[in-house]
């Protein structure tokens, strides 16, 4: 039998007091968070009969998220990243801002202030073992027109799913790069195939996953932020097609535009012309980027992001 205390006076004069608000100082926007995160939290209590060693299970739990800097991970295996996409996406559909290449989800590992070039750039360091990639692509508006002087900024991890900076094995800003687009709006990177990867082994976020009968797995991929004044900033990322977890990705961030074929190359003088010594995999990934003349819009979300 459950009991039902929720609605007593008792319980909603806790949830007031407990949120500050029988108090005139403190932050009124967290206050209203907070009485609506502990009323949602106290309900589910009761609705499922929450024990008190469930409660501390989870209170212990969120201790060990944090001291294993986490909760950026399980952010997106719990789908809020990509949830967070679904309702930007609705709101730039009312604001008459939906088009051009779809968004996806940024997550946890971009490192701010990658060196910059024109038109091209080599990625690797040339100690980093891996296959050959030559990944390139046009940046155009809606009507197709070239957009020249967009910063294209990538980043992707290596042949093992490492990411330079979190991966100190990697030199600083390996495999990150922002490349600036020709005056034909082109933008062309010589890198490695990247790898997948998985949450570390015996961390938090895997915990809860395997309690959920789900894998922590992320296919090979490659993140974007696609920038210029006066259109709308592009967080995205590409798939590579064939990948085991493709169309499994943990983190939700698939979408079938973004799945992108890596072609292989084993044609001598394309080799040569391209820069590279042995056959090498081809990834053309074109973006279309929408106009608009409102500056927040214009700008990546504000998020706590490393810098190098
Ligand atoms: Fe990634």
């Amino acid at each position: 039998m459950t009991v039902k205390t929720m609605q007593t006076e008792a319980v909603q004069n806790l949830l007031l007091k407990a949120a500050g608000l029988d108090k005139a100082d403190g932050n009124p926007r967290l206050k209203q968070i907070m009485h609506r995160f502990l009323s949602d939290i106290y309900q589910m209590i009761e609705d499922l009969d929450i024990t008190p060693e469930e409660f501390w299970k989870g209170a212990c739990y969120i201790n060990e998220l944090g001291s294993n800097n986490e909760s950026v991970l399980i952010a997106p295996g719990l789908g809020f990243d990509h949830y967070l996409d679904i309702r930007a996406d609705a709101k730039d559909k009312l604001e008459g801002l939906d088009g051009g290449t779809p968004r996806t989800i940024e997550g946890p590992l971009y490192v701010e202030g990658a060196p910059l070039s024109v038109g091209e750039a080599k990625m690797v360091d040339g100690k980093t073992p891996g296959q050959g990639m030559l990944l390139h692509g046009k940046v155009v508006d809606e009507e197709g027109n070239p957009i020249a002087g967009a910063v294209v900024d990538i980043w992707h991890a290596d042949s093992k799913g490492g990411y330079s900076y979190f991966d100190p094995s990697q030199s600083a800003f390996n495999l990150r790069r922002r490349i600036e687009t020709d005056e034909n709006g082109n933008y062309t990177a010589r890198s490695i195939v990247p790898s997948g990867y998985g949450c570390p082994p015996g961390g938090s976020t895997i915990k809860v996953l395997e309690g959920l009968g789900r894998h922590g797995n992320r296919p090979a991929h490659i993140h974007y932020f696609v920038s210029k004044a006066s259109y709308k900033h592009l967080t995205t990322q590409i798939n590579l097609s064939g990948d085991k977890y493709t169309y499994d990705d943990f983190a939700f961030a698939t979408k079938d535009e973004l799945v992108i074929d890596a072609r292989p190359i084993a044609d001598k003088t394309l080799i040569k012309e391209n820069g590279f010594e042995d056959n090498y995999f081809d990834v053309e990934f074109n973006i279309c980027l929408v106009k608009t003349d409102k500056s927040a819009a214009q700008d990546m979300h504000p998020r706590e992001r490393a810098s190098q």
